[in-house]
């Protein structure tokens, strides 16, 4: 078993785009609202992702009381201001705001997260139109190419159907022809379709849903989950310990999508800033 290891490769991508950026000068703007714990998390390490790229970071502190309408004008700002290349704003958001809209607000050119369905149904089209992919499923096309994983032809099973990991994904792997199951909360029997993967790619948010004997020898592993033990150790969906036994190649969790999640976004916000500067 090989451990896929995403924590050095988002380095080494990172590093990869040092130049472009010192040309570019450009600039990641992040919208966090209220003080969740893991969203505090998710931010610092992206700030310290631009710091190591040379990409000029601002944050926008937003309380958790916010309205739909205040935060609309916060995305609409941002879009106006031309001194910002890309922003994301961090989920999850309070109940009161539809994601959706606020999604839907984000100027395209901007969404370095590839949340806006403008970006998303261009990957529809084929590898060649994924300009602005959602952050986590690049990344774990970036992962699987780098240690030479096959893609083309293989059972391809992805769990978790969600907007910004699952349907991406199912698709990005349809796009470089897997064959692709993709599984849910209502999927009738869920080990007799993760039993067929080449590769497994798991993204629900729940300890051990994926034990050793869901899994045939030889499976990539793709954990994606992030979680928390009664202990506070964090963990991924997959029972690491067993199913490594079995796996070829396995993400560890911290260290395997986290890390090129954000190398994905730094990706992003070059590629960005790359295609407004030619305009
Ligand atoms: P989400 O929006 O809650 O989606 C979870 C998906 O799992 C849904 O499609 C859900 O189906 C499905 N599901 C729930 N229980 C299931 C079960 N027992 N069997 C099969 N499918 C089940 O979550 P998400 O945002 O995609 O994130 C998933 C996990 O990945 C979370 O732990 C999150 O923290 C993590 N994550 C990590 C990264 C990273 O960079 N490593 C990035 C994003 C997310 P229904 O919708 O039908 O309920």
């Amino acid at each position: 078993m090989e451990l896929l290891d995403g924590k050095a490769l988002s380095v080494q991508l990172i590093d990869s785009v040092k130049d472009e950026a010192e040309k570019l000068k450009p600039t990641l703007a992040v919208i966090l609202v209220g003080e969740n714990p893991a969203s505090l998390t998710y931010v610092k390490n992206k700030k310290k992702a631009c710091e190591h790229a040379g990409i000029e970071y601002k944050e926008i502190n937003l309380p958790d009381t916010i309205s739909q309408e205040d935060l609309l004008k916060e995305v609409n700002n941002l879009n106006e201001d031309s001194d910002v290349n890309g922003f994301i704003i961090q989920m999850p958001l309070p109940d009161q705001i539809s994601v959706p809209e606020i999604i839907r607000a984000i100027d395209p050119k901007k969404d370095v997260d590839g949340f806006h369905a403008y970006n998303l149904g261009k990957m529809f089209l084929s590898p060649d139109f994924e300009d602005l992919p959602p952050a986590t499923p690049s990344g774990i096309v970036k992962l699987l190419d780098y240690y030479n994983i096959p893609i083309r032809g293989q059972e391809v099973v992805v769990v978790g159907h969600s907007n910004h990991v699952g349907k991406p994904i199912g698709t990005m792997m349809l796009n470089r022809n897997a064959t692709v199951t993709t599984c849910h909360i209502y999927t009738k029997d869920l080990a007799s379709h993760t039993k067929q993967a080449d590769i497994l790619i798991v993204a629900v948010g729940k300890i051990n849903l994926i034990t050793e004997d869901m899994v045939k020898d030889g499976v990539v592993i793709v954990d994606v989950g992030i979680n928390r033990t009664d202990e506070g150790k964090l963990c991924g969906d997959v029972d690491f310990e067993n199913v490594s036994k079995k796996a070829s190649f396995i993400t560890p969790v911290p260290g395997g999508v986290g890390p090129m999640t954000i190398a994905a976004l730094i990706l992003n916000t070059i590629s960005a800033a790359k295609r407004q500067a030619s305009n």
